[in-house]
């Protein structure tokens, strides 16, 4: 499939969340399965609300996410284009000058409300004569303008929606440029699409009314209309729109909380298909089985709780191969191929591989002054090294051989003195990591 271009154009006006990011998964892996590009576009033309904190953000967070992009455009940098396509539409009768104020226009909207009619701008402004516009830029007042939608109908056979239908008269034409000058977002994303080359549109339901507009917009710059995808807005677990929960959402604060982008990434591809949600190691699989046509229309509910369970198997299968470089980069000199082995199946976060290493390795609690005894024959029952898989079996059987304990009585006080925890990864492989010398210091020998 040659020539498939697709595009991620946030705002920077805020810190990317877990809509934005599968909306961002969806155009890279649609991108990647197709041989195509993927470009970022930001769309930063809102002088006032845009930050340039928040667009480092996004590439910070799309790059954690492994989502490369092929090009990357700053709608700031694009204005030339858009004046050269503004004055095009302009001279082609297009794009016209209006001059109401808001209040005049909330006004307008309100009286057609009244009367039961949509809110549909009345167009007032196509109608002054020349003279009649000079005479109100002489009065002081800038234009704002507005691109005029053809009558008809706009349609378009979506790839996730279906066929799509609106009628030209039932829309209002949209504003493109604000008094000030500013170019709103529909006209400058119309022109970036024709200048990268777009082939698909994918973004979230939230913009289906825009894409009526602009189609019409593509059509009359001259140029063809690429396909559209809208996918439906995630919902939270109770089945609300998600806006509520987004700063804990935010891509930032999961991968602060210890989240695997990968995590992220294999629930966001499969969440609203059919297919099964399952920890996936790497993009390159989620390549292989991508389809735009598995994303259904309903809007998917997004639990944190799932991503959660989702980190947890990703990390209890991990390769030592992956986890080793990770391990040393947390400082865990002693984390070898074994304690990886021995300890991934208890983690939720990576980053408690350190807590398993302190057990091992590191300094434990010494333990309470009435398990001294029980511990002291408990010591002079280790055998020698070296130290395998059921040096625990026979030893702690020797334990309770010796003192008359079982089970709970027998196990309990051990795991604690020699890991410093009640819980954790099972004694057969932990007791090789600690060691002989180790293991008689904290059971009180040494
Ligand atoms: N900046 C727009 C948004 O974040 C882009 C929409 C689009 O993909 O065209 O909603």
């Amino acid at each position: 499939m040659a020539g498939i271009c697709v595009r991620f154009a946030p705002s920077p006006t805020g810190l990317l969340h877990v809509g934005n990011a599968r909306i961002a998964l969806v155009n890279w892996l649609f991108a990647k399965a197709a041989g195509g590009t993927f470009a970022l576009r930001l769309d930063d033309t809102d002088v006032e609300r845009s930050d340039p904190r928040f667009a480092t953000a996004i590439e910070r967070d799309l790059a954690w996410l492994g989502l490369a992009w092929d090009t990357r455009i700053r709608q700031s940098e694009r204005l030339a284009d858009y004046r050269a396509a503004l004055e095009r539409l302009k001279d082609a009768g297009r794009v016209y000058a209006c001059f109401e104020t808001a209040d005049e226009l909330e006004f307008k909207r309100k009286k057609a409300l009244r009367a039961g009619r949509p809110p549909i701008y009345d167009r007032a402004a196509l109608k002054l004569s020349a003279i009649e516009r000079e005479a109100l830029i002489a009065e002081g007042r800038r234009p704002h303008w507005r691109f005029k939608l053809d009558e008809g109908a706009i349609t378009w056979d979506d790839a996730v929606r279906g066929p799509q239908r609106f009628e030209g008269g039932n829309l209002s034409d949209p504003v493109v440029v604000r008094e000030d000058g500013a170019f709103l977002y529909m006209l400058p994303s119309v022109v970036d699409d024709v200048a990268l080359g777009v082939s698909h549109v994918i973004r979230g339901e939230d913009h289906v009314v825009n894409t009526a507009v602009q189609i019409r917009m593509f059509e009359a710059l001259g140029a063809r209309a690429p396909a559209f995808a809208h996918l439906p807005l995630l919902m939270d677990a109770k089945g609300a729109n998600l806006s509520k929960r987004l700063g804990s959402l935010s891509l930032e604060s999961l991968r602060e909380s210890g989240i695997e982008p990968m995590a992220v990434n294999s629930l966001l591809a499969r969440l609203g298909t059919a297919d099964a949600i399952a920890p996936v190691s790497s993009l390159a699989t989620l390549v292989e089985g991508f389809e735009l046509g598995r994303f259904g229309r309903a809007s998917p509910r997004f639990d944190p709780d799932e991503l959660s369970r989702l980190n947890a198997r990703l990390l209890h299968a991990m390769t030592f191969a992956e986890a080793g470089p990770r391990l040393a980069a947390l400082g865990l000199a002693s984390a070898d191929e074994r304690f990886w082995r021995a300890v991934r199946s208890n983690l939720e976060r990576f980053s408690e591989a350190k807590v398993w290493h302190d057990a091992c390795f590191g300094d434990v609690p010494p333990p309470s002054a009435e398990m001294r005894e029980f511990l002291r024959v408990a010591a002079g029952a280790l055998p020698p090294e070296p130290w395998a898989e059921d040096t625990w079996g026979a030893w702690s059987r020797s334990v309770g051989a010796a003192t008359g304990r079982k089970g709970a009585q027998l196990f309990r006080p051990l795991r604690l003195a020699l890991t410093g925890r009640e819980h954790g990864p099972e004694m057969k492989v932990l007791l090789p990591l600690i060691g002989r010398a180790r293991a008689e210091k904290r059971l009180g020998a040494a």
